[in-house]
């Protein structure tokens, strides 16, 4: 079936108060074990690029994200991640995407406000929907750093502001989550607070990045096996299941599929010296990441929607 917009995706699950996830991909074994357990749970989802899995995988990994979208039996939108242009945006909606995010957060709020704007309109245009961001999450991302004191929260009033002049379609606001696997000590916090004044001044659908949960089990195998991933820590699932019962609709995974992969490929290294073929080392990061995908679903409450 064609690809669904964003919109359409988040719109229902805005509704119906309920989350959907937002999977980054880089490869076949991420977008299989993603799409394998959106099919089997009945949920729609949406498959992230990033500008930096473009770079790493160029138009050959579009084309075959797109055309799995297409193939599945469930609504799959594919989605820009953090685009840092109207250039890199418009590439994008060329080359077949449903959804883009402009995410010039970093920049004043007429900024932000007027180039999210040019986007919009171009995207609508195209049929096209568009995510945008206002405030600052702290942690690492690809193309910028920010220290936890340089984060800065949404402010609701801003956020009205900022939708109805910019004409976005979903909002990434910053509540207290951050990028990457160590989120804080003890247990990082949401601003739940805020996801309510947010979500009573807009209907839109609320994006929440930074939000894995970096779960423990998956953390103790990466380093059993040689990893050596120091003071992670993520979301508690309660606190996910709180935020998108106030609003937020679309939920950005990427962590705890690159900690499942890393954690398998080391088990089959560790365990298997003399396995040689690519296929039974990255099989076992397929099945691993697809049972992670399946426990997310459960979390965001999309299974059976689709
Ligand atoms: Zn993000």
């Amino acid at each position: 079936m064609p690809l669904a917009t964003g919109s359409e995706i988040l719109e229902a699950a805005r509704a119906g108060s309920y989350g959907v996830g937002a999977f980054n991909t880089n490869d076949m074994e991420i977008t299989q074990a993603v799409l394998e357990a959106c099919e089997s749970s009945r949920s729609p989802v949406l498959l992230s690029l990033s500008e930096g899995a473009l770079k790493y995988g160029g138009k050959a990994l579009v084309d075959m994200v797109l055309s799995m979208g297409r193939d599945a039996s469930v609504p799959v939108c594919v989605h820009l991640d953090h685009g840092s242009s109207f250039e890199s945006c418009v590439r994008c909606i060329r080359m077949g995407f449903t959804s883009v995010m402009i995410d010039k957060s970093h920049e004043d709020e007429e900024t932000n406000i007027a180039e999210t704007k040019r986007v919009v309109e171009v995207a609508h245009a195209a049929g096209v929907t568009v995510e945008a961001e206002i405030g600052r999450l702290g942690g690492v991302e690809e193309h910028v750093v920010v220290a936890e004191e340089d984060a800065i929260l949404t402010k609701p009033d801003e956020a009205e502001r900022f939708m109805e002049q910019s004409g976005a379609d979903y909002l990434a606001i910053a509540i207290g989550t951050s990028h990457g696997a160590n989120k804080g000590k003890g247990r990082p916090y949401i601003d739940h607070k805020r996801i309510r004044e947010i979500a009573a001044l807009l209907p839109h659908p609320l994006v929440m990045h930074g939000a894995s949960g970096v779960p423990t089990y998956l953390v103790e195998r990466l380093n059993a096996a040689g990893g050596q991933l120091k003071d992670a820590s993520g979301i508690h699932e309660d606190d996910v299941r709180e935020a998108v019962k106030h609003g937020i609709a679309k939920i950005n995974t990427d962590t705890d599929l690159r900690i499942a992969f890393t954690a398998a490929v080391r088990e089959v290294l560790l365990e298997k010296p003399k396995e040689f073929d690519p296929r039974k080392i990255l099989g076992p990061a397929r099945d691993l990441m697809r049972e992670v995908v399946l426990e997310r679903l459960q979390v965001f409450g999309s299974a059976g929607k689709a």
